[in-house]
C-alpha cells in the first residue's frame, strides 16, 4: 500500500489491529524480540548472527519483529533478504520515520510472544543478557531490566546529561524512572498487555514501562560503544526527548509558577516597605532608573518563561486531543498470524 493514502486505508495505525494475512492462528512464541530500525544496514549483519545464536541456545520458539523506521538506506531490502532466510523474522515497515518511540511502540504492539524484549539494532544492549533475563522471568519476575553500570561506551556529555535528566525527572515525576536503564529489558505478556491500554500518542516509552509497575528484577551490564553508523539522537533531540519524559509525567513545572509568584510578589511588597521607611525615616529619595529596569526585565523574563512551560504542555495537549496514530504501517508483515 502507498504511503499518502488517508490514514484508514495506508496501512495499520496503533488504533486498528494488526493485519492477519491468513485465517488459521500461528503458534505463539514463547519470545518476541523487538527491535526498532533506522538507517541500521551496515549493523544488520552482526546483528542477526549475534542475536540467533543465543535465541537458538536458550529458547525454545521466539520471533524477531524489525520494525522499518523510514530507513534511507538499504535496511529494509536487507531485512526482507534476512526474512526470506529465516522465517522466524517479521518485518514492519512505516510509512516514513516516526522516531523510535512509535517504532518500539508498533513492534510492541505486533509482538505475539509470551515475553517480549526489545532491543537496539547497534548491538549496544548485548542478546548475551537474553537467556538470565528469561530464567529470572521464569522464576516469576515480570519484568527484567538491564541496567548500565558502565556507560563508557556513550560519550561524556550524553552520560552527565543522562545523569542529570534521571536527577531531576525522579525528584519531579510520580513514578521514579531507574537510573540508567533504557528499553532493553524483558517485559511479560501482561506488561505488554497493559502498556497497550496506555492510549496517549506521544511515547516516552522508558516512563510508559516504569509507570505500568510490575514485579521487577534487574540485570546489571556495561554498555559498548556503537558498532556502526552514528547515534541519531543529537543533543538537541535528545534535549526535546527529556521535556517529553518530564511533560508527560509530571506538573511540577506549571504548579511551580504559583510559588515563584508568590515569592516574588512578597519580596516586592517587603521591598516596598523598605523603600517606604527609607523615604519616611531617612528622608532618602527613591533611587529610579536602574534598579527598575532590572526588576521588569526580570520579572519580564520570568513570566516568559512561566509562558513557556504552559507552552509546553499545551503544544502536548494539542497533539494529543488530534487523536492521530502514533505510526502507519506500509507493508502488513507476512508472518503475522
Ligand atoms: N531508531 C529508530 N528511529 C529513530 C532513531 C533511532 O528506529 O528515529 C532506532 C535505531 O535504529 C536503533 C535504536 O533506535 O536501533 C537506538 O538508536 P541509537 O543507537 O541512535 O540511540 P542511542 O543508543 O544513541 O540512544
Ligand atoms: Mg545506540
Amino acid at each position: 500500500m502507498a504511503a499518502g493514502c488517508p490514514p484508514a486505508t495506508a496501512g495499520e495505525s496503533r488504533l486498528s489491529p494488526p493485519h492477519h494475512s491468513s485465517t488459521v492462528p500461528a503458534p505463539v512464541p514463547t519470545l518476541s524480540i523487538v527491535c526498532p530500525m533506522r538507517d541500521e544496514a551496515e549493523a544488520l549483519p552482526a546483528l542477526a548472527s549475534r542475536l540467533i545464536a543465543v535465541l537458538d541456545a536458550c529458547v525454545d520458539s521466539f520471533e524477531i519483529v524489525c520494525v522499518n523506521d523510514g530507513s534511507s538506506d538499504d535496511t529494509l531490502s536487507a531485512l526482507q533478504a534476512w526474512r526470506s532466510r529465516d522465517p522466524r523474522v517479521r518485518v514492519i515497515d512505516l510509512t516514513r520515520s516516526f522516531g523510535k518511540e512509535a517504532a518500539l511502540t508498533c513492534g510492541i504492539d505486533h509482538a505475539r510472544g509470551q515475553a517480549v524484549v526489545p532491543i537496539d539494532a547497534d548491538l549496544q544492549d548485548p542478546p548475551e543478557l537474553i537467556p538470565e533475563m528469561l530464567r529470572l522471568w521464569r522464576s516469576g519476575f515480570e519484568v527484567v531490566l538491564a541496567q548500565r553500570v558502565d556507560r563508557s561506551g556513550d560519550g561524556l556529555l550524553k552520560r552527565s546529561s543522562a545523569a542529570w535528566f534521571y536527577r531531576l525527572h525522579n525528584r519531579l515525576a510520580d513514578e521514579p524512572l531507574p537510573a540508567n536503564v533504557g528499553d532493553f529489558r524483558l517485559l511479560d505478556r501482561r506488561v505488554v498487555d497493559a502498556l497497550k491500554q496506555l492510549p496517549e500518542r506521544r511515547r516516552f516509552m522508558k516512563g510508559l514501562f516504569a509507570w505500568v509497575g510490575f514485579r521487577q528484577a534487574t540485570i546489571p551490564y556495561s554498555r559498548e560503544p556503537r558498532r556502526h553508523g552514528r547515534s541519531k539522537f543529537s543533543g538537541w533531540r535528545l534535549w526535546n526527548f527529556a521535556l517529553d519524559g518530564i511533560t508527560a509525567f509530571s506538573t511540577a513545572p506549571l504548579r511551580i509558577w504559583t510559588y515563584l509568584g508568590l515569592a516574588v510578589a512578597l519580596a516586592a511588597f517587603v521591598y516596598g516597605l523598605v523603600i517606604i521607611a527609607l523615604v519616611l525615616v531617612a528622608g532618602r529619595d527613591t533611587p529610579g532608573y536602574a534598579s527598575l529596569m532590572t526588576v521588569v526585565l526580570f520579572l519580564g523574563g520570568v513570566q516568559l518563561i512561566g509562558l513557556g512551560v504552559l507552552g509546553e504542555y499545551l503544544g502536548r495537549v494539542h497533539q494529543e486531543v488530534k487523536q492521530r496514530p502514533v505510526y502507519l504501517v506500509r507493508h502488513p508483515d507476512d508472518h503475522a498470524a
